[in-house]
């Protein structure tokens, strides 16, 4: 079991590596090999497919920052931004409940006493959902079209690989009930059927590295047949340690402008992302030349 507890960030590849852009797509190739034959797709949830949590990083961000700077050694406001935005940049995909372990670490470092990591969780998870609780909503009762709160050609993306016969699977740091929630009301449910996800309160009980032994373990498959999507280390590194293809998305989640969110990328590029897009509007272009 240990072994799928969820890992820190470790960088194994070049981060800076430089790939070449397949012409007239914002589809930069950095590793070719391992291509033409997959059968199964996993894909992240937050980020990767779904808008609906955009902007989680500044609720945490807030949290966190709120909660150090109460603490009796805390750095100063320039060294504790830093720090927290790299924390934040380095957990990405993890489930939240980690993000909060690392929060109350932060504090007893800092000469604090903690709250249990799940109090932590309860309160940004209350703070998000005031954010988000409008776009939910909206999509609930259709004042909001679900192509607002899908990352550009998502659609095109999954229908495509549903064409190729790929299995798809979908999992997520973010709870469970939400996540298959809102892939519902992104109306991309039908696409994974019974196979999204999404972090159980037992969090040892779920992780993304080990939705993958299942999928491969269950369908007596070895690992070159899995594609993988995300916008996060965990989901790229945990694809790419069972010899996986795997596509990061560095996507401005704020902008949507098609430009890369560098940081992202690097931190993408160091757990051995193979192609990089920032979304999915170069869909056919993309599953044309992975298979
Ligand atoms: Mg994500």
């Amino acid at each position: 079991m240990a072994d799928y507890l969820e890992k820190d960030y470790y960088e194994a590849y070049d981060p800076n590596a430089k790939g070449e852009f397949i012409p007239n797509t914002k589809i930069e190739v950095i590793r070719s090999e391992g291509r033409g034959h997959f059968t199964h797709a996993l894909f992240d949830f937050d980020g990767t497919f779904s808008l609906i949590r955009e902007g989680w990083q500044t609720i945490m961000f807030g949290l966190m920052f709120e909660v150090l700077k109460s603490t009796p050694n805390h750095e100063s406001d320039e060294e504790l931004t830093k720090f927290i935005d790299t924390l934040i940049l380095e957990t990405t995909g993890k489930q939240t409940i980690y993000q909060m372990i690392d929060l109350a670490e932060e504090v007893k470092k800092r000469g604090g006493i903690p709250l249990e990591p799940l109090d932590y969780k309860k309160e940004y998870s209350d703070r998000l959902m005031v954010k988000i609780n409008d776009r939910r909503e909206g999509l609930r009762n259709k004042t909001i079209e679900r192509e607002e709160l899908l990352v550009p050609g998502t659609l095109d993306m999954l229908r495509g690989l549903k064409e190729k016969g790929v299995t798809m699977y979908c999992a997520s740091g973010t709870d469970d009930h939400f996540c298959k929630e809102e892939a519902h009301l992104l109306g991309v449910d039908e696409f994974f059927g019974d196979n999204i996800y999404g972090a159980l309160d037992d969090y040892k009980k779920s992780s993304k590295a080990l939705v993958i032994k299942n999928i491969l373990e269950e369908n007596n498959l070895s690992g070159e047949v899995l594609l993988g999507f995300g916008d996060g280390f965990v989901e790229i590194e945990a694809v790419k340690s069972v010899g996986g293809y795997a596509v990061g998305i560095a996507i401005d989640e704020k902008n949507l402008n098609r430009q890369i969110d560098e940081r992202k990328k690097s931190r993408l590029l160091g757990v051995g992302a193979d192609i990089i897009i920032p979304d999915f509007l170069d869909a056919k272009e993309l599953i044309t030349y992975l298979f």
